[in-house]
This record gives C-alpha cells, structure tokens and sequence, in this order.
C-alpha cells in the first residue's frame, strides 16, 4: 500500500485471477446483490452453531415466517416485485409466537423442531408438521423521531393477543420491518424473525409515568438482549435508513461504486519500499486500484444505525451482519469483513493524522486485535506495561467505551444497560476475555481502577474556540463514571494501567527524588444496582472511598475571547497557599493553568457558583503510552458536595451498632473534570499543587 492522503493504491498480484465483482443492479434489491449476500454467508462459518441443535438459543418472543414462507413467489426476487405491486403480500401475515408456550421440546439432539399453533377453527393449540426452516434472525434498525414512532404498531399488552391469534399483516408494519422480513424469507431455513419492538412489551405509558410492573418485560428482555443477538443467524441491518420508513434498500448509480485503475510506473522511485515487483522495463509498470480508506466510515461507521447506543451491542454481539447501507451492501463477522463495491479490499485499513493505520476489525474481540490497537497507539515506544496481565483486554474496552460514547439514545437511563451484553461478555461465560476476575464499577472495571477515572470528555476545535455540549445525567452513573455524559464527540477512556514504575536504570536513580507515579489510592467501591438480576445494567448509586495524597482547594474561572480556552483554575489563595506561590518566580498570584476539561459545564452550573467548594486532586502521571518527557501530571477537579458514611446500606446495619462508635463521616466529592500539568511547562504549578499532603480519606460518587 502507497498512501496518497486519504487514498491508497493496491497493487494487483494477478491481474489474470482477479475476482470481478463490479455491481451492476440499479437497486440494493436486485438479485445481484442477493447473490453477494449469499457468498458471504456460504464463505462464512460463524453460523455453523445451527448445526447443533443442542446450542441453540430461541429468544422468549418471534415473528413465526411459515405462512409467509409458504405463499407463492415469496422467495423468487421477481415475483416478489409483481406480488409487491399487486399488493398481494402486503396481506400476508406474519405471527407471533411464545417460544416457551408454542416449541414442542423433543429430546435434545432432535434435527427438526415442532410446533403447536393456534388454530382458530377449533378453539385449540394443535401440533403443526416438524418446523423445517428452525433459524431465527434479527433486525438493527433506527427507530427514527419520536413523532412517527408514535403510531407505529409495537407489542403491547393490548396487542399481544392479536398479534399471536390473527397475526399482523405486512401492510401494518414500517416498510423497514417489511423489507427485512421479506429478505429473511429467502434465506435458508429461516423461519422467525426477532425485532425489538415486535417482540418485547412496550409500556404503554409515557417514560416519566413508566410503573415498575410495565417495564418488567423490558428489563427481562433487555438482560438477554446479547444472548438474542449472539444467538441469530444473521443480523440485518438498515444501516442507512434514519427511521421505519425508508427500508433496507436504495436506488443507485453502479458505475459510482465501480474502482478506479491506474498504472503506476515506479522506476526510479522507492515508492513499493526495497520490495522488487519484477525486473524487466515492461514489468515497471505495474496496474494499481486506488482506493479509499476512509470509505469504510462513511459507509458504515458513522451510518444512521451505527449512531444508535444500542446497535454497538447489536453488532457486536451478533455472529455476522448484513449491512444495508446507501449503495451497496456490506459484510461483518467474525473471520472477515466485506462491501460490494471494494471486493479484495482490506477494509480495516483507516486514515489517522496523516497516515494509514490498521485498526483491525470492531467485531474481532480477541487479545491479538487488542495488541494491534496497543501498537497503533504505541507508536514505536516501548511498552511501559507489556508485563501487566488483561493488558490487551483492557486496550479492547478502551475501543470499544470510546466507540460506544458517541452515540446516542432515546431513554438516558439505557446507557449502562444498552453495553451490559457487552460488559458481560468480558468477565463471564466460557469465552470470557479477563483471565483475572474482575468487577463491573459503572462502565469501568474494579481492577487497575485508579487509572480508569482519567477518563476525558472530548471538545471540538470549531470556529476558534473550544466547544463541549456535553450534558451529565447524574441519576444513571455516578460522576467518576464516563457513563454519567452525553456528548456528541464521545469520551477519551483513559490508559489502563497498573502504574508500577517502569524498570529503567534512569528510574530507578532518580527514584527517591521523584514521587510515585500513582497519587491515590481507591480502598473500596461500593455499587447499588437498580436491577439486582443485572449487574451490568442500571446503578442507583455508585461510591467510592477513596484515600489522595495530595487535595487543594482552587477556584475556577470562565475566560473570554480573544482568548481560545473558555476556561482556567488556580490554587485558592490563602495564607498556606500565598507562601508558596511567593517562592515561585513567575507571578506574585497563584498561577492559571488553562488546561482542563471540564466534564459537562451547560449542565453542572453550581459549579461556577461563588460558594462552590473545589478541588485540584493528583491522580497519576500519563499517557503511559508516549515519551516520558510529553507526559502530564493528571489530576481530577472536584466539588464538595456534603459530609456522608461510605457504607450505603448502613441504615441497615444501624442496628448492628448499637452501643458503638458512630459511623464515620467522609467528604463526599463529585467529579467535575480534569486538568492536565505538563512535566515540561507546568513544573511550578506541579510543585505548588504538591507542596503539602492529604490526611483525609473521602467519598467520591
Ligand atoms: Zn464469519
């Protein structure tokens, strides 16, 4: 590969067997496409778990096919067009089924599967011929605005019986759902399909107004939600289309998708390296395709769906997906990544800071994908914490939290249950990825945990200033969480590390002048879940008891233009501070340091209230993963909150009490943002910050 900007060329190992694949079809619908579709999934062996009928995984609700299967020209492309312009399958009707109530379990090992189905003649459940087409797959598509979710059709408690007794006919679904259920039919052995509105109940009320009794099916559902997922055939995706209207496919120009070629004669350049592609004057001319690299983004990446929070887990979780995207469709799974429009192309190719990168593929969940993202970011340096164990694992969660934090949802409070599948998948089951145990604290992990609160919200450079929309909703995660923000441009998760100081000859020198690299010291965690049954899903609280050596009061202040930051902090003067500022050469005030991230500033307003207690607390020196002479002193800033106990259970244990001492009180802080020092600028704000120790343990929630 050759970068040219944004573009790379391929060179052409034989141009005599190349596979030409060039799309045609003036429509996502055509048969042509469904032909790459079915390569794909012949070439694929992530589903291969259909053939076990002992590991098969039914969800507890699906739309049974059968009757639509069965009706004439249903699965030829053609006919389907005329049927579809005569309106005959819009009255076709697909059911719903109950897993536990309709699936006859025959002994395990059975090939086929039978079914009871309600047969409206007779008033009574009859057992239906074996179900030869046993695969069930799903759907990730975007609900689309409020307003015209609001009447579509979805399973309620009002609807459930009708949907199982007289089914829904086609006409009544979103043309998204058709679509899908359509494609599905033509599949192999594919008789349900599971989608989400379909097939968990709704509530019916409003989300404020929402009982604890209506969304007892969502909560249920919602905790197998990666099992459903994971245990699909295939998952579709209307990658492109914004809302239930627009469906799976597109009209399209062809000849857009078609590649460009070139020849390249690279006599006389080192443009191929040192490699040597032939010899002979005539060889020198070599037939390259240029592509790209940044296709693969647009197409997918940031497509409609891939900006829905739910729909990382969806992807993620499902063995293989079919997306459906503006053009052309593409292909994920486990083993390989593919799209119509640039078959042989390495599609995990990316385009960072002027260079081509290999960022592996999002759905690879292995140690080895960790390790290429470690390398990216490694640069060429060495590896400060090659030895740590879950190294790589972590590396993977990083990705993945960074990914994740930039797309959004409906309902705030999903945001910790839309990644539970996710989270669980790291830490339980058979292929779980930590090897040591580890416990789920709001997004972050309790191992290593004091470099996990060095999370930051990114800004966006727009216009000459620094912009940050990001809002906290401090009832779903507590505020060392990533999880309490919503921003647009997602969060930086922080380098994972165990911080034991490197072991070089120049450390080790140097050792008793320099403080440690870790500056505080998490004792306990304590994290009460709203779902007991889930324990990646929704927290009423999260607290941490926490023991920092250093903690300055400071004071912030909102700046304006001409200058670029919107915002600085210094250390409070006071009569301790005053001394040692006086000592610093630069300034008879407390120095500004300008360089913080403030986690949500439009929605944490008290913070800049006059009385507002703050704080400047010293985490940890980083990014571990560059020079040491670039790194900065991190430090979280905090505000006072109240005096609380650690222990959130103690009215509980109150009784057990009696006759002793009083529960300890510790300051309770609650995370505001974080403030960086360079080793190289800052030294003096550094020294100022760590002039005196911390004696205090505190809370922080
Ligand atoms: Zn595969």
């Amino acid at each position: 590969m050759v970068e040219i900007t944004r573009c790379a060329l391929r060179i052409h190992a034989d141009p005599k067997n190349r596979r030409l694949r060039t799309p045609r079809s003036l429509d996502t619908s055509s048969e042509e496409v469904f032909e790459v579709a079915q390569s794909w999934m012949k070439d694929c062996k992530c589903g291969d778990f259909w053939k076990e009928p002992g590991e098969r995984f039914y969800p507890k609700r699906l739309l049974d096919l059968e009757q639509l299967r069965g009706a004439n020209g249903i699965t030829d492309i053609d006919s389907l067009t005329i049927l579809s312009e005569h309106g005959d399958v819009e009255r076709k009707k697909v059911y719903l089924i109950e897993t536990d109530e309709v699936f006859v379990q025959r002994s395990i090992g059975a090939t086929e599967l039978s079914m009871k189905v309600w047969d409206s003649k007779k008033k009574n459940k009859s057992v239906r011929k074996e179900q030869k087409n046993h695969r069930y797959v799903t759907l990730s598509h975007c609900w689309g605005k409020p307003k015209s979710v609001q009447g579509q059709l979805r399973l309620d408690e009002t609807t459930k019986e009708r949907f199982k007794r007289e089914g829904i006919e086609l006409r009544e679904l979103p043309k998204t759902f058709r679509d899908a259920i359509l494609f599905a039919c033509r599949l192999d052995k594919v008789g349900f399909i599971w989608i989400d509105s379909m097939c968990i109940i709704q509530p019916t009320e409003s989300y404020s107004n929402r009982s604890k009794e209506s969304v007892k099916d969502w909560l249920e559902q919602s905790r197998t939600m990666d099992q459903i997922y994971r245990g699909s055939f295939l998952n579709i995706s209307a990658t492109a289309a914004v809302d239930g209207d627009q469906g799976l496919f597109f009209s399209r120009r062809p000849e857009y998708l078609w590649e460009d070629e070139i020849n390249v004669n690279y006599s006389g350049t080192n443009l191929f390296g040192s490699e040597k592609i032939g010899s002979t004057e005539r060889d020198q001319l070599t037939r390259c395709t240029v592509i790209d690299v940044s296709f693969w983004d647009e197409l997918v990446e940031n497509a409609a769906v891939n900006r829905r929070g739910w729909v990382l887990q969806e992807r993620l979780m499902a063995p293989r997906v079919l997306h459906f995207c503006r053009d052309q469709i593409a292909w994920e799974c486990a083993e390989f990544e593919d799209a119509e429009g640039h078959p042989e192309m390495n599609l995990t190719l990316r385009a960072k800071l002027g260079s081509i990168v290999d960022e592996g593929r999002l759905k690879d969940l292995t140690p080895e994908a960790g390790r290429t993202l470690r390398n990216n970011r490694l640069n060429g340096f060495p590896d400060p914490d090659k030895d740590m164990t879950d190294l790589y694992i972590y590396e993977l969660w990083k990705h993945i939290v960074e990914v994740y934090s930039r797309t959004q949802l409906t309902v705030s409070s999903d945001k910790l249950i839309a990644l539970s599948g996710i989270a669980r998948r790291f830490c339980e089951g058979n292929s779980k990825l930590f090897t040591l145990p580890n416990k789920y604290i709001a997004g972050l992990w309790s191992q290593n945990l004091e470099s996990q609160l060095l999370w930051q919200v990114n800004e966006l450079f727009r216009d000459g200033v620094f912009e940050n929309p990001a809002r906290r909703d401090a009832t779903r995660a507590p505020s060392f969480s990533w999880a309490s923000i919503d921003t647009p441009h997602g969060v930086t998760y922080p380098d994972v590390t165990d911080y034991k100081p490197e072991e070089t000859s120049e450390r080790r020198t140097r050792a008793h002048n320099q403080p440690k690299e870790l500056m505080l010291e998490v004792l306990k965690h304590r994290i009460k879940l709203s779902d007991e049954d889930n324990k990646f899903g929704m927290v009423v609280q999260g607290r941490l008891l926490l023991k920092p050596r250093y903690l300055r009061r400071i004071e912030l202040r909102r700046l304006h233009p001409p200058l670029r930051v919107p915002y600085s902090w210094r250390l409070k003067p006071d009569a301790s501070t005053s001394e040692v500022v006086q000592t610093t050469s630069k300034a008879a005030r407390p120095l500004e340091n300008a360089n913080l991230y403030l986690d949500a500033p439009e929605s944490d307003v008290d913070i800049f209230f006059d009385d507002a207690e703050l704080y400047c607390m010293p985490v940890a020196y980083g990014e571990r993963t560059v020079r040491e002479s670039s790194r900065y002193l991190y430090c979280l800033l905090l505000k006072l909150e109240k005096h609380v106990e650690f222990d959130p259970e103690a009215n509980a244990s109150n009784k057990r009490r009696v006759g002793l001492s009083p529960p300890t009180q510790y300051p309770m802080f609650r995370r505001i943002g974080i403030t960086k020092l360079s080793n190289h600028l800052d030294k003096d704000a550094q020294n100022a910050l760590m002039s005196e120790d911390n004696k205090l343990e505190i809370c922080l929630d």
